[in-house]
């Protein structure tokens, strides 16, 4: 079947189809994984909810244990009573990103770098995000206010590297995204473009032939970074996507959030460096959890997250263990917690 339908006098492409049918409440995602409705735990959540809806790909479904509750990528989209529990040390803008504005939608806090806050949207939500708070509502949306952050990039010729985040950047369609390349690639003291992106893992679908032309063709160097938690997640189509990207030329990179009855073990840390590599993907970062509100149930001890890199040196090849890192505002890099 080729049969598309016209939007805009656009084509939807699948992975439009697909995030458009996502499921999108608690309610449902237990349904789809045949898990037991009961009010002690989880599953009356509305309050958590309406603060940050549940969203999961099918995809990213298809890769959980039906009937398991402690499914570990279930475990990362499935709301908590306990999230609107207010929690100190646990804010709104846990790393300083308000105070990093350069220009609404342009973040600068490390030496050579910026980054681009391109969309406010995600194809899943995680319920440990740091931006679960951020305030997307004020994103340059128009031409003026791009504008206005493409001036800001123009003006600092110490910038050579511009990192698309978000939200998600490649939920913008290809159109925008090549709109938005062409006018970066303009900018001569730009020489990379790095996509932080969570799609090849969760709507892996959008890794489409035209995305791959078009980072390809630009003569920025494209850096992709990923954020998978544990090797469950690298299978099935994902797996496809990723090799894709590489086939491509693309160098791509894993970030990995420490979750506490997710990822919080030495061989399952193991695990996912092993898989990560043998597809090819770097192991770069393992983030100590951001204070955000709503996620203190999600965090690891500091001392335990060092046994853990401890461990991991002592099993992997040297460039299979991620840097054990944490986001303090003010610093100028992103602060190693484990040498
Ligand atoms: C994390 C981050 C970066 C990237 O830091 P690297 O150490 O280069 O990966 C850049 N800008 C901001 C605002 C960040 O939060
Ligand atoms: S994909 Fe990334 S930005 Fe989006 S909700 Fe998950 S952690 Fe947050």
């Amino acid at each position: 079947m080729s049969v598309q339908a016209p939007v805009h006098s656009r084509t939807t492409h699948h992975w439009q189809r697909e995030l458009a049918t996502a499921v999108r409440s608690g309610m449902e995602l237990r349904r789809r994984l045949r898990l037991p409705h009961s009010d002690s735990d989880s599953s009356a959540t509305p309050a958590a909810e309406s603060d940050f809806p549940v969203l999961v790909t099918e995809s990213y479904l298809q890769r959980m244990r039906p009937g398991d509750p402690q499914d570990p990528l279930l475990l990362q989209v499935l709301p908590q009573h306990s999230e609107t529990q207010q929690q100190p040390g646990f804010r709104a803008d846990p790393v300083g990103d308000l105070q990093a504005e350069l220009t609404p939608g342009v973040l600068q806090k490390y030496h050579g770098r910026a980054l681009l806050v391109t969309t406010g949207a995600c194809a899943i939500h995680c319920r440990y995000c740091f931006r679960r708070s951020f305030p997307y509502a004020d994103l340059p949306v128009s031409a003026e206010q791009w504008q206005q952050a493409l001036r800001a990039i123009q003006e600092d010729t110490t910038i050579s590297e511009i990192i698309l985040s978000g939200g998600d950047p490649l939920l913008l369609t290809d159109g925008r995204l090549r709109n938005l390349v062409t006018q970066l690639e303009q900018i001569p003291h730009l020489d990379r473009l790095r996509i932080h992106t969570r799609l090849p893992i969760v709507l892996p679908s959008r890794i489409t032939t035209e995305l791959l032309d078009l980072l390809q063709q630009s003569r920025l160097q494209s850096i992709m970074v990923i954020h998978a938690n544990h090797a469950a997640e690298l299978a099935g189509d994902c797996r496809d996507a990723i090799q894709r990207l590489l086939r491509s030329g693309i160098p791509v990179l894993n970030q990995t959030v420490l979750l506490r009855h997710i990822n919080d073990d030495a061989d399952t840390l193991e695990q996912l460096s092993l898989s990560l590599i043998n597809l090819g993907v770097m192991p770069y970062y393992l983030h100590q959890l951001d204070r955000v509100h709503g996620a203190a149930h999600f965090e690891v001890p500091e001392q335990q997250g060092r046994q853990l890199i401890e461990e991991l040196t002592a099993r992997l090849p040297g460039y299979a263990v991620p840097r054990y890192v944490q986001e303090i505002p003010g610093e100028t890099s992103k602060t190693r917690i484990s040498p």
